[in-house]
């Protein structure tokens, strides 16, 4: 019980918002569900596939005894909508993306921190995995055991005081902890994250279809299907919808830690137009160390042609033109194409049926004639 407690006192000294102990036993709800979600082809994206070392910690650790689960808040009282009518064209960050560091660092450094203290507070070897977000470790599951958080039915894990703005963490280790129970708490009959949902991506409560998910669409590689691109909006990386709706995180206290508000140099909502011609010096500049780097520079100038296309600033014509003339990537060509589509215009249009015939790609080919025919249209 005392190492429990000076666990957990000594994690919040170093900003920690929330920490909670749950036993290293199986998850079986959890191996289900991956089971089902894999067998229908909607398994979530950029996870673990080995479906026992998720739901199992002793495949991890094999005298795994407990698993310290915590919960840093990125909230900080910067407004999304900062900006935004200033008459630049500007994008939509989900909030976790906007820190000027990756959060897997800060919050490695402090799984580190609190396993250095085991090991100084314990007469026998430790052994301890620590994780953040990609590790195999079903994470929201084990907040939820851990009593740090409960499920909202956007699946997201709502912490108290925080709600669902956090990053999650965990420690698998053989260290026996007291564990915690969980909070028991419920959405009740509320359904507002599912009603607000654009592309119907939350198919019942505690339901996911991946593959509808904006979040991950907007990381996807290759080429974005049609059918999200309109709702995509301004969308440039993540979504957030589900979570700004639920009027759990209405209350939720601002942490404002500095590594997690936006870089001074793109803001909350980045101009979208530079995006398209950056370089990739720039983009390093820009993005470098962000939580939206590893995608890369096309994937982000793919998504700015689709959110441009939305906005339908006329400003956007030429650069979009650029795009579609010299991009080395047929996303990024494709995209820009039905951006020009969008917009119209004679200038568009005289640079689609100019590039239509040199076009090498048969895709962004299609691309351009869909795009002529629905600017002939408006
Ligand atoms: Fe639950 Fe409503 Fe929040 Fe969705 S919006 S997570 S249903 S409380």
């Amino acid at each position: 019980m005392q190492l429990t407690r000076a666990v957990k006192e000594f994690a919040r000294s170093i900003g920690v918002d929330h920490i909670g102990i749950a036993r290293a036993e199986p998850f079986p709800r959890e191996e289900a569900q991956l089971r089902a979600q894999a067998a229908a082809g909607r398994y979530p994206r950029f996870t673990d596939t080995d479906i026992p070392r998720r739901t199992d910690p002793r495949k991890l650790l094999p005298d795994a005894r407990s698993i310290i689960s915590i919960a840093v808040s990125y909230l900080t009282d910067d407004s999304p909508r900062t900006a935004v009518h200033d008459g630049v064209p500007r994008a939509w960050v989900s909030r976790y993306a906007w820190g000027d560091v990756d959060y897997h660092h800060v919050l490695r450094e402090k799984l580190d921190r609190i396993v250095e203290f085991l090991a100084a507070n314990v007469s026998f070897p430790v052994r301890a995995l620590p994780y953040v977000d990609t590790g195999p470790p079903v994470e929201r599951s084990v907040a939820e055991r851990a009593g740090v958080g409960w499920f909202g039915k956007n699946n997201c894990i709502y912490v108290p005081g925080h709600g669902s703005w956090v990053f999650l963490g965990e420690i698998v280790t053989n260290v026996e902890l007291v564990p915690d129970t969980p909070q028991g708490k419920s959405c009740g009959t509320c359904t507002r994250c599912i009603d607000a949902c654009p592309t119907g991506a939350i198919t019942g409560p505690f339901r996911i279809d991946p593959n509808r998910c904006l979040s991950y669409i907007t990381q996807m590689p290759g080429v974005i299907p049609v059918e999200f691109r309109r709702p995509m909006g301004r969308m440039l990386f993540g979504c957030d919808i589900c979570q700004i709706v639920c009027p759990w995180n209405w209350e939720a206290a601002p942490a404002n830690r500095p590594e997690f508000r936006p870089r001074a140099a793109l803001g909350s909502r980045p101009a979208l137009i530079p995006l398209l011609t950056m370089t990739n010096s720039q983009f390093k500049r820009w993005f470098g160390g962000t939580a939206m780097a590893w995608r890369g520079k096309k994937i982000l100038q793919r998504n700015a042609c689709i959110c441009l296309g939305n906005i339908k600033n006329p400003l956007a014509v030429p650069p979009l033109i650029d795009r579609l003339e010299h991009d080395g990537k047929e996303e990024v060509r494709g995209a820009a194409a039905w951006a020009l589509g969008e917009i119209g215009g004679d200038d568009a249009v005289a640079a689609l049926k100019r590039r239509l015939p040199v076009e090498p790609s048969d895709y962004v080919r299609s691309e351009i004639e869909t795009a002529i025919a629905h600017a002939a249209q408006a």
